[in-house]
C-alpha cells in the first residue's frame, strides 16, 4: 500500500508518515514547505518514503501523485490563528482551491481520500459536546479568522458533494486542538508557545480572561486513528469528530505549564485587540463529541494532557540544546 500524504511535512502529517511506516507502508509525501519542514520527515526519507516539494494548487503534479499511489491522506492546508489572519487569500486558496484540485484527480483515478477537517467548523457554537451533525455558528465575514472556517466547511460540502454524485470514497475527520512534539507556536497554536515562555522564563501570556477552555488530544493519538478510518468501508460519505475529552481552562494550562517547566514565569493576561485584531471572536468551550467514532473504531486517547506536555517540554529542552 502507497500513500499520498499531503503536508506530510508539517507538525501533524510528519507523525503520519511515521505511523504509516511503522505499519509497514510505503508513503509519498507532497508538501510546499511553507509552513511544514523538511526536518520533520529527514529521518524518514529512505526507502519508504518519498518526498516531493510542490503545491497542492498544482493540477498537474497532484494528478501525477495520485496516479501513483493507493489512497490519499490530505492534510495540507494554512494552519494557526496568527497565519489566517495574516494571510488571508492564501488561506482560502490553499484550503478551498487545493481540495479541488486534489478531489478532482482523486475521483479522476478512483482513489479513496481521508481530508483533515477542523473543529473550528463549528464556530462559535455553544451546544457542547459538539457532535458531527450539529448547526454551525459563524461570526461575520469582516472578520478574518472566519475565513478558516468557512474554508474548511466548503471543503467538507465539496467532498461530501464528489460522494453522493461520484460515489467516490470519501472520509472527513474534524480535529480537536492537535499537539504534541514538533508543533511550532510560530503561528499562533497556545501550547507550544507557553511551553516556550515557561522554559525561558518569560511571561506566559494568557489571552483574554483565561476561561475559555480547549480540550488538547496528543498527536500520535490521532495520527493512529485516521488509517483505520479510511481502511474502513462504513466510514465513507461521514464525517468524525477525533479528539479528547479532558477539558481545560487556558488560565489552568498556564499554571501547569508553569510548574512545569520549573515556576521561573510570570502569568499575564493580555486582551484579544492587543493579542490579534480588535473585535476578534474566539470560542469560549470547544469540546467534542466522540461517542461516533468510538462506535467506528473503538477509539479513546491513550494518552492525557500530562504526557501531552511531558513530550512537549522534552522535546523543546532537546531542541533549545541543538540550537544552543
Ligand atoms: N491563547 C492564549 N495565549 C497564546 C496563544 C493562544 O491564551 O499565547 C489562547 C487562544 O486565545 C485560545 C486558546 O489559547 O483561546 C487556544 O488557542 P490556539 O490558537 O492554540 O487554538 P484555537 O483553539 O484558538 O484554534
Amino acid at each position: 500500500m502507497r500513500t499520498l500524504i499531503t503536508g506530510g511535512a508539517g507538525f501533524i502529517g510528519s507523525h503520519l508518515c511515521e505511523q504509516l511506516i511503522g505499519l509497514g507502508e510505503e508513503v509519498l509525501v507532497l508538501d510546499d514547505l511553507s509552513t511544514g519542514r523538511y526536518e520533520n520527515i529527514a529521518h524518514l526519507e529512505k526507502e519508504k518514503l518519498q518526498f516531493i516539494l510542490g503545491s497542492v494548487n498544482n493540477t498537474d503534479l497532484v494528478a501525477e501523485c495520485i496516479r501513483q499511489c493507493d489512497q490519499v491522506m490530505h492534510l495540507a492546508s494554512a494552519v494557526g490563528v496568527r497565519l489566517i489572519i495574516d494571510q488571508p487569500v492564501k488561506t482560502i486558496e490553499t484550503i478551498v482551491g487545493g481540495t479541488d484540485v486534489i478531489l478532482r484527480a482523486c475521483a479522476r483515478y478512483r482513489r479513496p481520500i481521508l481530508l483533515t477537517s477542523t473543529s473550528e467548523v463549528y464556530g462559535k457554537s455553544e451546544k457542547v459536546p459538539f457532535r458531527e451533525e450539529d448547526d454551525r455558528v459563524m461570526g461575520s465575514t469582516t472578520q478574518r479568522r472566519w475565513s478558516y472556517a468557512c474554508a474548511k466547511a466548503l471543503d467538507e460540502f465539496l467532498a461530501l458533494a464528489h460522494h453522493y454524485e461520484y460515489r467516490l470514497p470519501v472520509v472527513i475527520v474534524r480535529l480537536f486542538n492537535t499537539v504534541g512534539p514538533r508543533q511550532t507556536g510560530q503561528y499562533g497554536m497556545v501550547v507550544p508557545r507557553f511551553v516556550r515562555q515557561g522554559l525561558r522564563g518569560e511571561p506566559i501570556t494568557v489571552y483574554s480572561d483565561g476561561k475559555q477552555t480547549r480540550c488538547f488530544v496528543h498527536v500520535r493519538d490521532v495520527v493512529e486513528a485516521l488509517p483505520k478510518l479510511l481502511a474502513m468501508p462504513e466510514a465513507r460519505g461521514q464525517i468524525y469528530n477525533v479528539g479528547s475529552t479532558e477539558e481545560v481552562t487556558i488560565g489552568e494550562l498556564a499554571q501547569r505549564v508553569q510548574k512545569a517547566t520549573g515556576g521561573r514565569s510570570k502569568i499575564v493576561n493580555i486582551p484579544y485587540e492587543e493579542a490579534y485584531l480588535e473585535g476578534f471572536d474566539d470560542m469560549r468551550r470547544r469540546l467534542p463529541d466522540l461517542t461516533k467514532v468510538h462506535k467506528a473504531i473503538g477509539y479513546a486517547p491513550k494518552r492525557n494532557l500530562d504526557d501531552i506536555l511531558r513530550d512537549v517540554i522534552a522535546e523543546f529542552g532537546r531542541s533549545e540544546k541543538r540550537n544552543g
